[in-house]
C-alpha cells in the first residue's frame, strides 16, 4: 500500500514525503481509509506506531476540503492528550503535515502562560491540541469557543482515564459541534474504554496493531 492509495490528496502526499514517510505505517493503512470517510475510530496502538499521522492526515485533509468562511477563525479540530509532552508532539507532527495549507495549529497545555494562550486563541486556530485540564481553565474563562469543531480526537485515552478524563469530557464534549466524528487512540483498553467508547464514538471502526 502506498499514501496515495488510503486516498490522500497530492498536497498532503507532498507533506508526508517532505517529512520522509515512503510508506503507510500498518496503523494508518488501517485507519486512514475510514478516517477520510468520516467513520469513528477506536484504535488499539502503543506510541511509535504512527499513530498520530493515522488521525492526524485523515483530519487535516478533511478540514482543508471544507474550509469554511463562516467558521474562518473557529477552531474545527480538538486533539486531547495527557501530558505537556505528548501535546507538543502531536502538534509538531500536525505542523508538518500542515504545511503550505493555511490551517494554523496551536496547544493549550498546563504550566505555559494562559495569559498568551488566551491571546492566540482570539486570533484563530484550526487545530487545538490541549490537556483536558487547562482546556477546562481556559473554557471557564470563556476564552475558547468548541461550537464549530466537529472532529475529536483523544489520544493516550486509557492514560487519561487515570486523570479524571470522564469527568473533563463530560465537560468538554458537549461543547462541540454536531455531527462530530471521534477517534479514540489507546495502548491498553481497560474495561473504562467500552464504557467511553460508548458514550462518544458512533459505531466505531476499531483497528489495532
Ligand atoms: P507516533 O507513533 O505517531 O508517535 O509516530 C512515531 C514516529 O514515526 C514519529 O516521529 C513520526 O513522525 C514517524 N512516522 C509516522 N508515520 C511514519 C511513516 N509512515 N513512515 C516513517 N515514519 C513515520
Amino acid at each position: 500500500t502506498t499514501f496515495k492509495d488510503l486516498g490522500l490528496d497530492p498536497k498532503l502526499l507532498a507533506a508526508i514525503s517532505a517529512a520522509g514517510y515512503e510508506t503507510p505505517s500498518p496503523i494508518q493503512a488501517q485507519a486512514i481509509p475510514h478516517a477520510l470517510e468520516g467513520k469513528d475510530v477506536m484504535g488499539l496502538a502503543q506510541t511509535g506506531t504512527g499513530k498520530t499521522a493515522a488521525f492526524g492526515l485523515p483530519l487535516v485533509q478533511q478540514i482543508m476540503h471544507s474550509h469554511d468562511k463562516r467558521v474562518a477563525k473557529g477552531v474545527k479540530a480538538l486533539v486531547l492528550a495527557p501530558t505537556r509532552e505528548l501535546v507538543n508532539q502531536i502538534a509538531d507532527n500536525l505542523k508538518t503535515y500542515v504545511h503550505g495549507l493555511h490551517l494554523k495549529v496551536n496547544t493549550v497545555v498546563g504550566g505555559a502562560s494562559i495569559n498568551k494562550q488566551v491571546q492566540f486563541l482570539s486570533r484563530g486556530t484550526d487545530i487545538l491540541v490541549a490537556t483536558p485540564g487547562r482546556l477546562i481553565d481556559l473554557m471557564e474563562r470563556r476564552a475558547v469557543r468548541l461550537d464549530t469543531a466537529t472532529f475529536l480526537v483523544l489520544d493516550e485515552a486509557d492514560q487519561m482515564l487515570d486523570m479524571g478524563f470522564i469527568h473533563a469530557l463530560r465537560r468538554i464534549a458537549p461543547e462541540l459541534g454536531t455531527p462530530r466524528q471521534t477517534m479514540l487512540f489507546s495502548a491498553t483498553m481497560p474495561k473504562q474504554m467500552e464504557e467511553l467508547s460508548r458514550a462518544y464514538l458512533h459505531n466505531p471502526v476499531k483497528v489495532q496493531v
